[in-house]
C-alpha cells in the first residue's frame, strides 16, 4: 500500500476528530427495496476510504463515494457463485436479485475489467429490483498496486452509505484512511481538510479508472 503518490496532508489526530470510532465490528448493508441484505463482520478491513474517479462517480451518480474493502466473501468475484463457509462479507438475503453492471464507453480507459491491469472480476454488482449498487466484486492481479503476491487476491467492496448503522459506531480499523483518484475530483480538495491521505496518481503510471 506504499506504492502510490500522495498529495500529502496526513494528520491522524485531525482524522480521528472527523471520523470518530466506536465498538462495533459487524454491519448490515441493505438496498433501497430491502430485497438484498449483506452482513460484514471483520476486525481489519483491507481498506476504507473515498474514491473520486470518474467511473465511480458515474456508476453511483455521485460527486464521490465511500467504500470499505474486505478480502473474503461468500460471493465469488470471478464466477458470481455463492460459497459455503465463514467469510467477512456474507450475502444473507436476496442473492438471486444480484446482477453485474455492464461497462462500456462511459468508462473509456477500461471498458471491460478483462483488460484492466490492476483488477479483474465481475465488478459492480447491483440489485435488479431497485438498482442500488451493493458491492464491487473484484480480484487484484499479481504484481498490481494492491497485490505483491503471485496469485490473484480477492477484494470485495461494500458501501457505508448502505449500512443500517453510522460509521462512527464502528471500530477505528473501519474508519476511512484515504482518498483515492484525487486527480479526478470534482469537489475542491481543499474542502477535504480531514487529515486523510489523498492519493493523486498510481506509481505505475497506469490510471486506476477513467480520469
Ligand atoms: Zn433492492
Ligand atoms: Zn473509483
Amino acid at each position: 500500500m506504499d506504492n502510490y503518490k500522495t498529495g500529502g496532508g496526513v494528520d491522524p489526530i485531525l482524522a480521528a476528530k472527523f471520523y470518530p470510532s466506536g465498538t462495533k465490528r459487524e454491519a448490515t448493508s441493505i438496498c433501497l427495496c430491502g430485497a438484498v441484505e449483506i452482513r460484514i463482520v471483520t476486525e481489519s478491513p483491507l481498506f476504507s476510504g473515498f474514491c473520486h474517479c470518474k467511473a465511480c462517480r458515474r456508476a453511483h451518480s455521485a460527486p464521490l463515494y465511500q467504500m470499505l474493502f474486505v478480502e473474503t466473501s461468500n460471493f465469488c468475484p470471478k464466477t458470481g457463485r455463492l460459497r459455503k463457509g465463514e467469510y467477512e462479507l456474507t450475502i444473507t438475503k436476496g442473492y438471486e436479485k444480484l446482477r453485474p453492471a455492464k461497462m462500456g464507453i462511459g468508462n473509456p480507459n477500461f471498458q471491460s475489467l478483462d483488460v484492466n491491469p490492476h483488477i479483474g472480476g465481475l465488478g459492480r454488482i447491483f440489485c435488479k429490483d431497485c438498482s442500488v449498487i451493493m458491492m464491487t466484486a473484484v480480484f487484484a492481479r499479481p504484481g498490481s498496486v494492491f497485490n505483491n503476491g503471485d496469485q490473484d487476491k480477492e477484494m470485495v467492496c461494500v458501501f457505508p452509505s448502505t449500512f443500517t448503522e453510522n460509521m462512527s459506531e464502528f471500530i477505528q480499523a473501519w474508519q476511512p484512511n484515504l482518498h483515492v483518484n484525487c486527480g479526478s475530483a470534482i469537489l475542491p480538495l481543499s474542502a477535504f481538510n480531514d487529515g486523510l491521505a489523498k492519493w493523486t496518481e498510481w506509481a505505475d503510471g497506469v490510471p486506476w479508472a477513467d480520469d
